[in-house]
């Protein structure tokens, strides 16, 4: 993985998008390209007009190089006085902390350093590797303004299928397992179940499994996101299931890219959700984050039959 260099600006920013989804009311990143990789990840083409690519001489969509930005301590300490204690900044959106790139730079624990002791705000950590336990001394000391994800984007049954899919993050187990020993040392958990793949963790036998961890894990909230099949990620994503063997599943995101297919998809995926949350004794604590413009009017009408734990967004 070729690790890029970049600058960054902003060092905390308002997110309208975050606040819609429950999630945060303000947003941190390490970056611009993370390298973990994984094959469905939005940030580049939510990225992709930025000027570091084309200052670097970088197609937004190619693969194998990750952008960091080592001076992030010091431009969230410039910010960090402007936020308050009824805010939460969600640490990280578009990258994340303890990528390689970023734990060779010990960047996430620096960063969290910084937010928790020169500012107010509840602190969201959002990470897929397990490295994050370095952290965790420093976050029980601030328990009540810390809440830790560690994405279960799948059951560890699929876990060497997320291998294909997330390359460079810990597998399922190892966050699963990161996730719990945050739990037993009192830390304060949720659940992100972002994006849950067609033929990966989308039946019931999956979401059961996968809300059984979180469950263990004392998440006090749970998010789960149908993919988007719309930009470049699901083509890679089927693309590399298939060269892996994982022929099944190549052909559920294969498939998924039609709009008839997704639509009945996601409609099914946020069904059983529903259910699998009822008997899990955590349907008050689900936020299934769908963006309407993706779904058809009749789909919308017959998921709001049941709009228990749905979050309905604008267009993204
Ligand atoms: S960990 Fe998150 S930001 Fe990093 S590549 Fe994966 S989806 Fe993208």
């Amino acid at each position: 993985m070729k690790e890029h260099v970049w600058p960054l600006t902003a060092g905390i920013n308002r997110s309208r998008e975050f606040a819609r989804k429950k999630l945060a009311t303000h947003t941190a990143n390490v970056g611009l390209i993370c390298g973990h990789g994984c094959l469905y990840c939005s940030s580049r083409s939510v990225l992709r007009c930025h000027r570091a690519f084309k200052v670097l001489g970088l197609n937004p969509f190619d693969e194998g190089y990750c952008i960091v930005d080592p001076q992030t301590p010091l431009r969230l300490m410039n910010d960090v006085h402007k936020t308050y204690a009824s805010d939460v900044i969600m640490f990280c959106s578009t990258s994340d902390g303890w990528a390689p790139e970023a734990q060779s730079l010990n960047l996430g624990e620096q960063c969290l350093r910084v937010l928790l002791e020169h500012g107010r705000s509840v602190v969201r950590v959002l990470t897929k590797n397990a490295a994050v336990t370095g952290a965790y001394d420093l976050m029980a000391r601030y328990r009540n303004r810390v809440r830790l994800g560690l994405s279960l984007t799948a059951p560890k049954s699929a876990e060497a299928l997320m291998k294909v899919l997330e390359p460079h993050a810990s597998t399922i187990s190892e966050r699963f397992a990161a996730l719990k020993e945050a739990h037993e040392r009192g830390l304060r958990t949720y659940g992100m179940f972002c994006p849950c793949l067609p033929g990966i963790a989308d039946s019931p036998e999956a979401l059961e499994e996968m809300f059984a961890a979180a469950v263990e894990c004392g998440t006090e909230d749970i998010w789960l996101e149908p993919v988007n099949a719309r930009g470049k990620g699901i083509v890679r994503c089927a693309e590399a299931l298939a060269q892996a063997g994982f022929t099944a599943a190549a052909h559920a995101a294969d498939a998924v890219r039609h709009e008839a297919a997704w639509n009945e998809y996601a409609i099914n995926l946020v069904k059983a959700a529903q259910v699998v949350a009822v008997g899990s004794g955590v349907i008050d604590r689900l936020h299934v984050l769908l963006y309407a413009n993706r779904f058809t009017s009749d789909a919308q009408e017959t998921l709001n039959t049941d709009p228990r734990g749905i979050v309905w967004l604008k267009k993204q």
